[in-house]
């Protein structure tokens, strides 16, 4: 009857708002996940606070007007400049910058690029050695 067709549309009309629903949710969750996969500040948290260190961690020297006081960006320490020099990418990958490190993390991280970059090298060779034959 005509009361049956009526209900059948608005039963359309109901589908069709809940599909554009579902998307919209889906957009959302995306975009929660692009935020917890998002580094935004997840480097710093590790960083020792400023106001909590008066002094360079490694020599001792007070930080002021002349003694700038910088973060080692592997182990987050307040060090000086002095103690600050070396500059090393934390990661193998061939684009990876160079950040500022402690001396005693130059040691380390210069250490576990080597061992690295050796694993990396080891099948890479192989591979290249199986191109030519
Ligand atoms: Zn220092
Ligand atoms: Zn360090």
């Amino acid at each position: 009857m005509g009361g049956n067709g009526s209900l059948t549309r608005g039963e359309e009309a109901a589908d069709a708002s809940k599909v554009s629903d579902q998307s919209a949710e889906r957009t959302k969750s995306l975009v929660d996940w692009m935020n917890l996969i998002k580094p935004a500040n997840g480097e710093k948290d590790h960083w020792v606070l400023d106001e909590a260190v008066s002094k360079c961690t490694s020599c001792g020297s007070d930080f002021g007007a002349f003694n700038r006081r910088h973060h080692c960006r592997n182990c987050g320490d307040n060090l000086c400049d002095k103690c600050t020099k070396g500059r090393i990418a934390l990661t193998a990958e061939e684009n990876a910058q160079q950040v500022r490190v402690c001396d005693r993390c130059m040691a380390e991280v210069s250490q576990r690029l080597s061992n690295a970059k050796e694993a990396v090298s080891k099948p890479a060779g192989l591979q290249s050695h199986e191109d030519l034959v």
